[in-house]
Order: structure tokens, then C-alpha cells, then sequence
């Protein structure tokens, strides 16, 4: 049994615990959220639970599929065990849909299918508003090696066509999401979290978001997206 030890950190939608194994830590999920780099603030009632599960849901269904990653076991509503990581300062980016920034950035109509999935760097960094970085700015800054992101590429367009064939019979489009990697004992594992707040889902029929652009873009039932994507991984429709 692992034991709870003391908060070590506590992020913008997790706070996270030592525990008496060197190798893993206590993740707690809270309903606080916030976008735009923090500027905007709220809190989604029952997120915590919610994304607890979802992403717990994910990360099992992953390493099933041969993606090693972090997670361990749920611990209760809000929480759960995971390993340790040395988080690598890339967030990897992954785009089937244009939408968000690149729909911006490129003109693109929201919802526009791209002839080819999308593979973006940002450089981990919230001074900076975490600015998009490619392999050479990566090996520059030396955040990672160029083998270590061959295999996170791999391993992020894996993630992708695990995610997008699950999610086709919940009627969930996989429009785009954010990952993060990290080492432990010397390997890259799939670390952070899978959940509405990390991926843009659409309702395959409607096209209604179910995530976190509820949000960002004040569109109300924000708790109700988030519990609808806890339902649909579950099998009840
Ligand atoms: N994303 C994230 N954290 C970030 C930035 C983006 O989880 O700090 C996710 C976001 O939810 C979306 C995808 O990554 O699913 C692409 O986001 P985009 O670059 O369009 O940024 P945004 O529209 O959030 O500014």
C-alpha cells in the first residue's frame, strides 16, 4: 500500500504528493481551471473527479495498446498514483482538425479536415506563453535528444490512432490534444493527463464541443460536457 506523504507542488489543476515509494507520487485533481496562460480563472464544479477518471480511463486503455505511460492506480474519487517522471519541457501537440491557434495561425475555418495529422512542439514555459519550437530549437536548448523525439513522436501518433478508433464508437471526434512526456529510470513514458481539458471532443452527430473550449469561449454546460465524456468512455449512451 502506498502511503500519502507531503505536497510537493501544486499546479494549476493538480496538486501532487510525495509518497513513501521514491518511485511514485499522489496526484490529487481539482475543479480549479484556467486558460489563456492563466489569465482567465474559474473553477468547474466536479472537474476533479471527472478528469481523475477520464484520463485514468485513457492512460489504461493506452498501455493495453503498448504506450508505456505513468499511471499506476486510482486512489479515490479525485486522486491517483502515479511514477515519477523528469518531465521533458516539450509540449507535443496533435492535430486531425484545425481548430484553435493553427486554425488562426493558418486561416483555416474551424473544423476544416487536415490532409495529414499535425505534430507540434511547444517549449514548456509559462513566462514565455509556451512558444512553439520545432526539433532543431529542442536540440538547441537541449531539452531532449534526438532519439528521445523519435520516440516521442512515434509514441504521440500512436496515442492519436488509439484515441480516434476508441472514440469513433462513443461518436466522439478527436479534433486535437496536447501531451506530455517524461523519463523514469532512463525511459520515456507518456506522463500528465488525457481529459477535456487537454483534448478538443466533438460530438461526432452535432458537433458540440465537449471539452474545455466550454470554457475559454464562455459557451455554458461546461460540467455537463466534461460528465457526457465520463458517460460515453463508460459505455452509457
Ligand atoms: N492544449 C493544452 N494546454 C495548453 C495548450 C493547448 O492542453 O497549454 C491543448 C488544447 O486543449 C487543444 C490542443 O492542445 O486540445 C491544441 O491547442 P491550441 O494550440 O489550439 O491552443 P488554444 O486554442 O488552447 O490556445
Amino acid at each position: 500500500m502506498v502511503q500519502k506523504l507531503e505536497m510537493i507542488y501544486e499546479g494549476k489543476a493538480k496538486k501532487v504528493y510525495k509518497t513513501d515509494n521514491p518511485d511514485l507520487a499522489w496526484v490529487e485533481y481539482k475543479d480549479d481551471a484556467t486558460a489563456f496562460n492563466g489569465l482567465k480563472k474559474g473553477t468547474i464544479m466536479g472537474k476533479g473527479e471527472l478528469n481523475n477518471k477520464i484520463s485514468a480511463h485513457f492512460f489504461e486503455l493506452l498501455a493495453q495498446k503498448g504506450v508505456p505511460n505513468h499511471f499506476v492506480e486510482l486512489k479515490s474519487d479525485t486522486e491517483q498514483v502515479v511514477k515519477i517522471l523528469q518531465i521533458i519541457m516539450v509540449e507535443v501537440i496533435v492535430r486531425n482538425i484545425a481548430a484553435g491557434s493553427l486554425a488562426k495561425r493558418l486561416g483555416l475555418e474551424e473544423g476544416t479536415p487536415l490532409k495529414h495529422t499535425v505534430l507540434e512542439y511547444c517549449y514548456k514555459n509559462d513566462e514565455l506563453g509556451d512558444p512553439m519550437i520545432n526539433d532543431y530549437h529542442i536540440a538547441a536548448l537541449g531539452l531532449a535528444t534526438k532519439e528521445q523525439m523519435a520516440q516521442i513522436a512515434e509514441m504521440a501518433l500512436k496515442v492519436n490512432e488509439v484515441m480516434r478508433e476508441y472514440l469513433k464508437d462513443k461518436n466522439i471526434d478527436l479534433i486535437d490534444f496536447k501531451l506530455e512526456f517524461g523519463l523514469h529510470r532512463g525511459k520515456v513514458l507518456l506522463g500528465d493527463e488525457i481529459s477535456p481539458d487537454t483534448c478538443r471532443f466533438w460530438d461526432t452527430e452535432t458537433k458540440k464541443k465537449l471539452d474545455k473550449d466550454r470554457f475559454r469561449r464562455d459557451l455554458g454546460d461546461v460540467e455537463d460536457a466534461y460528465r457526457e465524456i465520463l458517460k460515453r468512455l463508460q459505455g452509457g449512451e
